[in-house]
């Protein structure tokens, strides 16, 4: 048996920022040229999105400063009506609806799977009203993107991919969030890139991009500063509110060197989130669902359902886990978690959603950090594993 009294590994530790980093913020630094658009060219924020536009294999991207603002900007460059239903899976974190409602669009929740994934009967029924969809790649993990591109398609829908988790994950080989109309990615810390915080989004539709470039705050003629469509600009050009979400170039210099420590970050990751969930399958305790066929994941935390397990006794695994130093929590047990939909109070009254509501009530999230080793995964493991057992003792 081990002791868990010996010390647990920081699952909140982040990866040192690369070295090269130091030189190019330095010289930033001497130059005081933190905006993006004082420079006549090649300012950090601009090769930025070059290098993103071409790893990911898109026309075009779009820097900002969150996640959050590109998924907002993503629904204002599709010019959606005011009240728009936008569908979004009902397991995300609350920035997403909030994302929807700050566009002036209605955020229409669908049923998630005790997989994690987009319950697509519902989908299916709830796609018959709605104007756009909005998927969010919840903790990476994919939903049934064939089916819901088919089914948007369809209905004549626009797909925005929220794969704020999901940067280096596959879909029959191609990457996600260049699967909808826009992905949208993140930079916040606790995302496969760090920059403490920041977004990108990505599309291959230049009226799109040029409508979130504008409403970003490219203000007078900055647009110029991008590599968009002549004419498209100009024929947007005051028509449009400037938001003001720009990336600054700290951020982009900070995020430039981690882009050729992606691909090495997503085989650890994904390596050692499956020896953690080889383990905790054979336990007999928990449950790790597979990733679906066409799907490769780029994990860097770990989400399993409890298997037969009281409510009581979930509670006691999850106090018994904070004393081994591992703090899982679950999804619905904790207070105002903000991944818990019926936390989402300013939507207005909560919608019924059983499926989800049951899979949140059973599903642990534990953050599994690229970085860490063998042992430390071992320790991680073995302690889910010792509190299990205590709780359900
Ligand atoms: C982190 C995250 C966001 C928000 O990203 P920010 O850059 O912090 O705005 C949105 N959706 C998902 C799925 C996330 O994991």
């Amino acid at each position: 048996m081990r002791d868990f009294s010996t010390k647990a590994p920081n699952v909140y530790q982040a990866e040192p920022i690369p070295e090269a980093a130091l030189t190019e913020i330095a010289a930033l630094l001497q130059s005081g040229d933190l905006f993006r658009y004082t420079a006549p060219e090649n300012a950090p924020v601009a090769l930025l999105e070059q290098e993103f536009a071409t790893l990911l294999g898109s026309k075009y991207a779009l820097a900002v400063s969150s996640c959050s603002a590109a998924l907002f900007l993503s629904l204002k460059a599709l010019d959606l009506p005011r009240d728009a239903k936008v569908l979004i899976p009902a397991f995300t974190f609350a920035a997403v609806p909030s994302a929807v409602v700050h566009a002036d669009c209605t955020p229409v929740l669908v049923e998630v799977d005790e997989t994690y994934r987009v319950n697509m009967e519902d989908f299916a029924e709830k796609i018959e009203t709605a104007d756009a969809v909005l998927i969010s790649h919840m903790r990476g993990h994919t939903s049934d993107m064939d089916a819901i591109l088919s089914l948007a398609e369809r209905h004549g829908l626009p797909v925005v991919e929220d794969a704020a988790h999901s940067l280096g994950t596959t879909w029959h080989g191609r990457n996600i969030g260049t699967l909808g109309k826009i992905g949208c990615f993140s930079f916040q810390s606790y995302k496969m890139i760090n920059a403490g915080e920041g977004g990108i989004l990505i599309t291959d539709d230049p009226e799109l991009v040029t409508r979130a470039v504008i409403m970003s705050g490219a203000y007078e003629h900055n647009w110029k500063k991008h590599d968009l469509v002549a004419g498209l600009a100009a024929k947007w050009q005051n028509k449009l509110p400037l938001y003001n979400m720009r990336m600054q170039n700290l951020s982009a210099t900070v995020i430039r060197p981690q882009l050729p420590e992606l691909a090495r970050r997503v085989s650890d990751g994904r390596s050692n989130h499956d020896y953690v969930a080889e383990r905790l399958n054979a336990s007999g305790y928990f449950h790790v669902p597979a990733p679906l066929g066409p799907e490769l994941r780029a994990p860097d935390s770990i989400q399993f359902n409890l298997q037969d397990f009281s409510e009581e006794q979930a509670r006691s695994f999850v106090s018994e886990s904070k004393k081994t130093g591992i703090g899982a929590s679950i999804f619905g047990l904790s207070t105002d978690n903000a991944r818990a939909f019926w936390n989402w109070e300013f939507l207005g009254p909560c919608p019924d959603l059983p499926k989800t509501r049951d899979m949140l009530s059973r599903a642990c999230d534990v953050r599994l950090p690229v970085r860490l080793k063998r042992d430390e995964l071992d320790y991680i493991v073995d302690a889910l594993i010792s509190a299990a057992r205590l709780a359900r003792a």
